[in-house]
């Protein structure tokens, strides 16, 4: 049995995020410019045979958890593949989706036969002008067809992702969480952070955590903290006083969570990385491509875990932003 994975801090990995592509189909502002974005050319993005064959070596060296991510993953062909080949590796219990959910209605079904079962949908407003004016694309109702494509089909669990932009997410807190209570799905509520392509984060533009939970126990009824939760999840959760619905917060800028984190990111043109926040990234593609054997290239996973700092520094004086945007980690 492999030792297990873990860095110098002695935390244990298990989850890995797959990136399989750095393109995307909607512009939000806070992760990409509207016009001329350079994305990487397709001959450098890994191939799905690349993918499972990397994904198969970390699996064996404990990695239970996967995430494909993107860019958006559903730009992929054929990601239902995919799917179906990462959850036959043995020894994957996890597999789920981040999508932004616009071509999700014509792609469900195929997902759902291939096995995925959690699934994420990247959604900030219920409202077509707020989209149109976050992610300068129309496609709101193909987004929430696409959402009621998953729960006809019984995903589960089915949770939505709405980044909090203060001055802007505000009016959405409580129709999100409304839409979510009356249809089974948690909305989780994602703090702002320092990895959009323009630089046009600033702390002044996070909305806290906190404050929704105010919001919420306001607006609706008071918000009651699980107990016992998984100190390892990146979303701290909450129930309704009322016993209707459940609200996730990612707080990384207000309370980061970096010192139970369990995740490396393998990023659509093949780079390993310890962190999302992470200022350096090891290669694996030219080893994949390379020749080199399973056991190189667990060593490049085993050396990139122990390199790992022990968390972002968003709320140090010497934060310097990754130098990938988001849109090419992958969430
Ligand atoms: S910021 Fe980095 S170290 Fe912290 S939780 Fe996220 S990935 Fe882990």
């Amino acid at each position: 049995m492999p030792a297990p994975l873990l860095d110098s801090f002695g935390r244990l990995h298990d989850n890995l995020r797959i990136s399989v592509t750095d393109r995307c189909n909607i512009r939000c502002y806070y992760c990409m410019p509207e016009h001329a974005v350079e994305f990487v050319p397709r001959s450098e993005i890994l191939s799905f045979e690349e993918i499972e064959r990397f994904a198969r070596i970390a699996v064996r060296l404990g990695i239970t958890k996967l995430r494909l991510t993107g860019g958006e993953p559903l730009l992929r062909r054929d990601l239902a593949g995919l799917v179906a080949r990462l959850g036959a590796i043995e020894g994957v219990r996890d597999l789920a989706l981040t999508t932004n959910g616009v071509l999700l209605a014509g792609q469900a079904e195929a997902l759902y036969r291939a096995g995925l079962r959690r699934i994420n949908v990247h959604l900030d407003t219920l409202d077509r002008e707020r989209f149109l004016s976050i992610t300068r694309r129309d496609e709101l109702g193909r987004i929430l067809e696409g959402i009621e494509a998953c729960r006809r089909l019984g995903f589960q669990p089915i949770k939505i992702n709405a980044v909090a932009v203060k001055n802007l997410a505000e009016p959405d807190i409580v129709p999100l969480a409304r839409f979510g209570r009356e249809r089974g799905i948690e909305i989780r509520y994602i703090e702002f952070m320092p990895l959009d392509a323009q630089g046009i984060w600033d702390r002044d533009k996070v909305l806290l955590a906190g404050d929704i939970v105010a919001t919420l126990s306001r607006e609706i009824c008071p918000l009651i903290e699980v107990p016992d939760q998984d100190p390892r999840a990146p979303a701290s959760q909450y129930r309704f006083s009322d016993g209707i619905g459940s609200i996730g917060f990612i707080a990384s800028v207000s309370q980061p969570f970096c010192l139970n984190c369990n995740r490396i990111r393998l990023t659509a043109d093949g780079h390993l990385r310890y962190c999302l926040f992470a200022l350096e990234e090891f290669g694996v593609k030219g080893l994949l491509r390379g020749g080199a054997t399973d056991g190189e290239i667990e060593a490049l996973i085993r050396s990139t875990v122990e390199k790992k700092w022990l968390g972002h520094e968003i709320n140090q004086g010497r934060f310097t932003p990754p130098p990938r945007p988001m849109y090419s980690i992958g969430g």
